[in-house]
This record gives structure tokens, sequence and C-alpha cells, in this order.
């Protein structure tokens, strides 16, 4: 069995704010879902959403989801830090949306969580030692 794991951003419009597609997901496909961020009211909205499971039935999920008029956009791409580069400012931790980055109290070394990284790229541009690249 392959493994995928992938990361989408769903696009609501008001007439689906109230479908449990998401649930769908887990309960009939029993895909392993996180919700990495939400911003959705009675007007629509967007969600960013991690999935995981077999890579035929996370086709199919994606399949379920185009079905059901959501548009449905790949999140393919993440960024890498250098480490050696970094001095641990923390400008990128407070700045991220997704709070993929974490400054640890141990030693005051911030750590980037790639799997929540939908490389929007706002760190790339903020960091003053140009440590932040997309994984390309
Ligand atoms: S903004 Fe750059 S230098 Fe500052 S903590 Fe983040 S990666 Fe390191
Ligand atoms: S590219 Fe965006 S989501 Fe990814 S770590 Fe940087 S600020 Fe966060």
């Amino acid at each position: 069995m392959t493994v995928k794991e992938c990361k989408v951003q769903l696009e609501y419009t008001p007439d689906l704010v109230s479908v449990p597609i998401t649930y769908r997901l887990a309960r009939d496909l029993g895909l392993e879902i996180n919700i990495l961020k939400a911003a959705i009211d009675e007007n629509g909205g967007k969600m960013i959403l991690f999935l995981k499971g077999e890579e035929r039935i996370v086709a199919e999920g994606l399949r379920s989801l185009e079905k059901a008029r959501v548009r449905v956009k790949p999140l393919g791409d993440y960024v890498v830090k250098d480490d050696a580069r970094c001095i641990d400012c923390g400008g990128c931790v407070s700045l991220c949306p997704m709070s993929a980055y974490v400054m640890s109290l141990d030693d005051y070394k911030v750590r980037l969580d790639q799997s929540k990284c939908v490389a929007c790229g706002m760190c790339i541009d903020s960091c003053p030692r140009g440590a932040i690249a997309l994984n390309q």
C-alpha cells in the first residue's frame, strides 16, 4: 500500500458551508485529516487541509471534493531553513500564519515544522539573513 500525504486549499461557496465535507472524508473514506487553517463563515471561505491515506483513497477523496463543487488547490511546496544562516531572531515565528515556526524556550533556537507550511512565502521575504527558501 502506498501512503500519500498532501496539503490542499479548499474554497467554499456560501451554499457549501453547512455541508460536512471534511467529516465525510474521514468517515466514508477513512482518511486521516487535519484542518491546518480555516476562515469560513456564511459567505463561504477557505480551509487548508492536510490529508493522509492510501494513495488511491486520497485521490478518490479529492475527486469527491471536486464533485461536491469545492474548489481544490494543491499546496505541494514548503520552505526549508538554513540553520547555519539563521540567527534565531524570531521574526518568522510571529509572522507565519500557520505557526510553522517555534522558538524553543530551552535553547532559544527557532525550529520549522515543514508539515504545517503552505508555502505562502511570507517568511522568505522577511528573513533578514536570507535563511529561508522554497524547497524546489
Ligand atoms: S527570520 Fe530568519 S534569521 Fe530570524 S529566526 Fe527566522 S529564519 Fe532565523
Ligand atoms: S512559507 Fe508561509 S506558511 Fe510556510 S513557513 Fe513561511 S510563512 Fe509559514
